[in-house]
């Protein structure tokens, strides 16, 4: 008998809990460290991508989710670097699509920068993609070259053109940035709403260095929200995904928006989720430098039984909390970026 033949006897309960209690049903899979954009929060200008061989192949990344998915996650979103840039990776979506249903997963999603949406919108719902969140910080194409170092605006906005044909949900994610885009976030939320894209606000997190001291980019939500609300009616909404983001009803426009406050506010007593790396390093928090190197043990030849102990001792592992901190002359609450974490 094979794990998946006793899958629906053992679905009913939660097979990955942590040492708090939390059961871990949500898997993140960054699957290239690369991208075709340089987000100023995100990346430095000049970066070290990982050597080739260190970067898991589609068929190992696909083993690693399947383990993962045997073990009783239910959610799997594919994320970056860029996912769309990575060579093949519509395969890994056509192969762990067939997970979907009776075989375990509820939903396969995706986050990325829109920039080859047009082109991959329609084989993503295809293969069972039915919502996509999309990075977009600015609708001022200046700036937004700028804050990405040189990325078309007009490219985006046509990928999610192809996203709404193809029948995708869409949520826009906006890091809030002191002096870059503050001024131009009501408009980037009255627009997300009027096309019936919902929207949510990301506090930037101090991950990886990059060019510039984050506490000069550094914008609280609680000062956005109150800014939000001297000309809005934000009601609040019941609306938890395990996730660090709050989510409000916009009076005037409709649509929802989510706030996402690591720094200002963390919600890590719920936490349910986990990230995997392309290099197969699984890091069971996002403000923890805590590490499990799945690849090592997916190389020495270890069979499903072996991988899904790896798995439980090191989601067993999975710390209470993080404690970002943003302050003149810190250094980054963890050495890697976002990019490589997948966000
Ligand atoms: N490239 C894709 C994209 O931009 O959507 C997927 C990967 S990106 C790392 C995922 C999300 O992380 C994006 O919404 C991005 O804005 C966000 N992000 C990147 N660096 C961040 C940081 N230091 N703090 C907060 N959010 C960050
Ligand atoms: Fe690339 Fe996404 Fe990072 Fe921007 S946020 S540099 S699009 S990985």
């Amino acid at each position: 008998m094979t794990p998946l033949d006793t899958a629906p006897a053992v679905r009913s309960r939660p097979l990955l809990v942590d040492g708090f209690g939390r059961a871990v049903t949500y898997l993140r899979v960054s699957v290239t460290d690369r991208c075709d954009l340089r987000c100023v929060y995100c990346m430095s200008e000049h970066m070290t991508f990982l050597p080739k061989a260190q970067v898991l192949t589609l068929e190992e990344l696909e083993r690693l989710t399947g383990a993962f998915i045997d073990l009783g996650v239910r959610k799997v979103r594919i994320t970056g670097g860029e996912p769309l840039v990575r060579k093949g990776v519509m395969d890994l979506f056509r192969a762990l699509s067939r997970r979907m249903g009776s075989q375990g997963l509820d939903e396969l999603t995706l986050t990325t920068n829109g920039t080859r949406l047009a082109e991959f919108a329609w084989p993503l719902y295809e293969a069972g993609v039915r919502r996509v969140n999309v990075s977009v910080d600015t609708l001022d194409p200046e700036r937004f070259r700028r804050l990405t170092r040189g990325g078309d605006l007009g490219r985006v906005l046509a990928g999610l053109e192809a996203a709404r044909a193809a029948g995708l949900s869409v949520k826009i994610n906006a890091v809030a940035l002191q002096d870059d885009n503050a001024a131009d976030l009501p408009d980037l939320i009255a627009w997300a709403h009027g096309q019936g894209f919902d929207a949510t606000l990301i506090e930037a997190m101090p991950m990886g260095e990059i060019d510039v001291d984050r506490t000069d980019q550094f914008l609280s939500l609680k000062t956005v929200r109150e800014g939000l609300e001297s000309f809005w009616t934000l009601e609040d909404l019941d609306l938890t995904t395990g996730g660090p983001a709050r989510y409000v009803r916009v009076a005037e426009t409709g649509g929802r928006l989510g706030f996402i406050t690591p720094l200002s506010h963390n919600f890590c007593e719920l936490c349910n989720r986990v990230r995997l790396t392309c290099t197969g390093t699984l890091h069971t928090c996002l403000g923890r430098e805590d590490a499990s190197d799945l690849r090592a043990v997916l190389r020495a030849g270890a069979g499903d039984a072996e991988l899904h102990d790896a798995i439980r001792a090191a989601i067993g592992a999975k710390p209470q909390g993080h404690d970002f901190r943003i302050g003149r002359d810190a250094p980054p609450s963890v050495q890697r970026h976002m990019s490589t974490t997948g966000g």
